[in-house]
Formats: structure tokens, C-alpha cells, sequence
């Protein structure tokens, strides 16, 4: 029982990384452009700019080390480059922790 409670623990904390990320990348345009039409000044966009590339820098940084609830290797990182797929790159997990979308098929 505790082992499906860490794992569902787990699987929570890597959606929830991988969604703030997803969305520190999404807000770029939208909020660079707004920034842009309310203060009409270069300076106050760049620094909204350097906030967002901190903000996406702990994301990023915080996603490709989180661990895979299932087989505990990182997620997102197979050597030293992170590629956010949406499986595990060591044992092929779904991040939506679904066995039926797994890239590495249990043939047992
Ligand atoms: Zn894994």
C-alpha cells in the first residue's frame, strides 16, 4: 500500500513539474506582448524577460531532475541532456502513469 501511495506521490510531483514548465513556456509570447503594449518601454520588458528566463531556467532544472516514480532513474534524462517526452526514458512509463500507454509494452 505505501508503495502505490509514493508512486501516485510521485506521479503527482512529475505532472505538477511538468505542467509549471509547460506553462512558463506558454506565457512567453502572450506576456512579453503585453508587457510590451502597457509599459511601451524596452527597459521594463527586459525585465520581465530576465524574471521569466530565471522562472524557466528552476523550471526546466526542477523537471529534468525529477525522479520516475516507477523505475527512480530521472525522468526526463538518459546521460546529461534532458528531453521532456512524455515517457520515461529508462523503463518507458506514461507521465500520465497509465500502463496501456507505455512505450515499452509488459509482454508478461
Ligand atoms: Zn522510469
Amino acid at each position: 500500500m505505501t508503495n502505490r501511495a509514493e508512486f501516485e506521490a510521485g506521479l503527482k510531483k512529475l505532472q505538477r513539474r511538468r505542467l509549471f514548465l509547460w506553462v512558463m513556456i506558454a506565457i512567453y509570447l502572450p506576456m512579453i506582448w503585453t508587457v510590451l503594449e502597457i509599459s511601451q518601454s524596452d527597459r521594463t520588458t527586459g525585465l520581465f524577460f530576465a524574471v521569466w528566463v530565471v522562472l524557466v531556467g528552476i523550471a526546466a532544472n526542477l523537471t529534468a531532475f525529477t525522479r520516475c516514480p516507477r523505475c527512480g532513474e530521472f525522468f526526463h534524462m538518459n546521460g546529461c541532456i534532458p528531453l521532456y517526452f512524455r515517457h520515461c526514458l529508462h523503463c518507458g512509463m506514461h507521465a500520465s502513469g497509465d500502463e496501456r500507454r507505455d512505450k515499452f509494452k509488459q509482454s508478461s
